[in-house]
């Protein structure tokens, strides 16, 4: 049995990876301070494998039992959540980064960082290779997110390369699934919500900038796979199916049988106007392509999280 400890194990992404190591036999050390995420996204987890510890990572921390994976989640990830937290987003991508990576250090153990679609910024190249070193603003709203994981993907290799450390780096494109917050502010939830309140869904500008939506158990299966592979390097994972905002509110109020109109506010600052991972590499090193078409993955949602979730009552 090894044992996986999950920085962030109490978000979105956390909680199902917990779950699903849980479930492949492991022992899981899960470290969170709440600060997006929820007791209620791991409550159902009271079994001796798992073991839960309120902590900052941004202070140094330590775990009292051999490790032999670290899966690092802890990050504010939604913009509404980092631009309310710029300096604490800072530093978990920077402090949070050295204190998790220096414990994997001490265990020996295999580090996964999970960084983002976002460290390629609004990109020029499409699709987007890992090859491509992106097109990100330093000093707009969202850099602090971006810069944070551009930082804790160098410090990561500096790891690598000068202390040896085992590590990985899974650059993670929009995943949506049961449990994410409804006023999160991200286009599934948010959409979801207002469809099912037969609301008008609230499109950024005129809803022709595309994204790639990525079912959490197709996500959760890719990063288990980079964590046993022995690959360093940074992989993109997610689903390739692009789609534009506006394909994506019709698909939504398909899905929910919803009398919804649209609405359109103006674009936030430096939104990418392209996203789409190319996933070559995942497929070839890892044997990984997604299976859950955005259909089925609103269907499973909806069905899993149940209405009164959804809409945060
Ligand atoms: P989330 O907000 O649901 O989860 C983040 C978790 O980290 C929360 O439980 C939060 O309380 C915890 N946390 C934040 N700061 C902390 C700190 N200082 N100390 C301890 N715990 C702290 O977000 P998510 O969507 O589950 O994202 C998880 C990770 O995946 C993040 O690193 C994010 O950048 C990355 N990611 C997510 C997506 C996505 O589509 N969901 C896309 C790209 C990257």
């Amino acid at each position: 049995m090894a044992t996986c400890l999950v920085t962030g194990g109490a978000g979105f992404l956390g909680s199902h990876l917990c779950d699903e190591l849980l479930r492949r036999g492991n022992r899981v050390v899960c470290v969170d301070n709440f600060e997006t995420g929820s007791m209620a996204n791991i409550h159902h987890l009271r079994m001796p494998e798992f073991r839960f510890f309120h902590a900052d990572i941004i202070e140094p921390y330590f775990v009292d039992e051999p490790v032999d994976f670290v899966y690092h989640f802890a990050s504010p990830a939604s913009p509404i959540d980092y631009l309310r937290l710029p300096l604490q987003t800072l530093k978990v991508g920077s402090h949070g980064t050295h204190n998790t990576l220096g414990l994997a250090k001490q265990h020996r153990a295999r580090f996964l960082l999970a960084s983002t679609s976002e460290v390629y910024g609004d990109p020029q190249v499409h699709p987007q290779p890992e090859s491509y070193w992106g097109h990100v603003n330093p000093i707009g709203p969202r850099g602090v997110y971006d810069e944070a994981k551009r930082y804790a993907e160098a410090l990561t290799m500096a790891y690598h390369r000068q202390q040896g450390v085992d590590t990985g780096i899974i650059r993670i494109f929009n995943t949506y699934g049961p449990r994410m917050r409804p006023h999160d502010g991200r286009a599934i939830p948010t959409f979801l919500r207002q469809a099912l309140q037969h609301r008008p869904l609230t499109v950024f500008g005129d809803g022709s900038q595309t994204r790639s939506f990525c079912y959490v158990s197709d996500l959760i299966d890719g990063i288990i796979r980079l964590a046993e592979s022995g690959y360093h390097f940074p992989i993109n994972v997610g689903n390739p199916d692009e789609y534009t905002l506006l394909q994506l509110a019709e698909a939504v109020i398909e899905a929910t049988d919803s009398r919804s109109e649209l609405v359109f506010e103006a674009l936030p600052a430096d939104d990418p106007q392209i996203r789409q991972p190319d996933i070559g590499l995942a497929n070839e090193v890892l044997g990984w392509f997604p299976q859950v078409s955005l259909q089925a993955g609103l269907e499973r949602t909806l069905r899993e999280s149940g209405i009164e979730k959804l809409l945060g009552a």
